[in-house]
């Protein structure tokens, strides 16, 4: 189990407690999965460990069992974002070849069971052999780019730390090591989310961004990035060492002294 607490922040997490919530749900909607799309053994695991929730929802199966809940927004709000998430969910989907992670509750404001929101928290994923809960603290975040509300949160733009988080769970047991994900996170939902790219990441940045500036200074875009999380594949753990000999396979140029000069090695 681990909590990943993101973006460029933030507060500590207390430990998630399971208990009752009463909340507002939205299945993500039916999108056409390839038949190869993985799904995920945790589903029935989780349904049984989290009938206390009452999310009678998780007995349907769409989008592989993800889906959004909100306290305290309006239907529209929540039908906006989840059409949001959907379009992030399509994005990743293609980038990681139909291997993205399933059974994810996506919260778009504090409860009492993930953590309510505290001052300068952007988000977090928390993980565990039953699924994740990824929260977005949407409707209490101060530091938004735009405003929530049904018009920004349908947009790719909108969903940021959508795919952010998302791919800290996809990285879960891959790779496992915060400083090496965390600045790929970056750069995929940058990308991903037409929002930013490899001109964020400065030459005086320390760790783990400094890793991307190195890396993206060696041609690093959205294609190689893209080859480079498939030959992750499902890796268990993998290594500095080998996750730089990946990068330098895909990138053909040795990327060693960039996992150095970001103290990986
Ligand atoms: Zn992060």
């Amino acid at each position: 189990m681990r909590i990943i607490i993101c973006l460029f922040l933030i507060a500590s997490c207390g430990e998630p407690v399971i208990g009752k919530v009463d909340k507002q749900i939205i299945d993500l909607g039916s999108l056409e999965y390839k038949p190869e799309a993985r799904i995920d053994s945790r589903i029935d695991s989780r349904i049984d460990s989290r009938v206390d929730l009452k999310i009678d929802s998780f007995k349907t199966v769409k989008l592989l069992n993800t889906i959004t809940v909100c306290q305290t927004c309006t239907k529209e709000l929540l039908e906006a974002k989840t059409i949001g998430i959907n379009k992030a969910m399509v994005v990743l989907y293609e980038l990681l070849s139909y291997d993205v992670p399933v059974s994810i509750v996506f919260h778009l404001d504090g409860d009492d069971t993930y953590g309510k929101y505290e001052t300068g928290m952007t988000g977090y994923a928390f993980t565990n052999k039953y699924g994740s809960d990824i929260c977005l603290y949407d409707v209490e975040k101060e530091n938004r780019s735009t405003e929530f509300n049904p018009i920004n949160a349908v947009t790719i733009q909108d969903q940021l730390l959508v795919i952010h988080e998302t791919m800290h769970v996809w990285f879960y047991e891959r790779v496992n090591n915060y400083n090496i994900e965390e600045p790929f996170c970056k750069l995929t939902s940058f990308l991903l989310s037409e929002t930013l790219d490899c001109s964020w990441f400065g030459p005086n940045f320390s760790y783990p961004d400094k890793l991307m500036y190195d890396l993206c200074g060696l041609g690093m875009d959205i294609e190689k990035l893209k080859q480079i999380l498939r030959l992750i594949g499902n890796s268990k753990k993998i290594s500095s060492a080998d996750f730089s000999k990946i990068c330098s396979s895909v990138l053909g140029k040795d990327t060693t002294s960039c996992f150095k000069n970001a103290g990986l090695f």
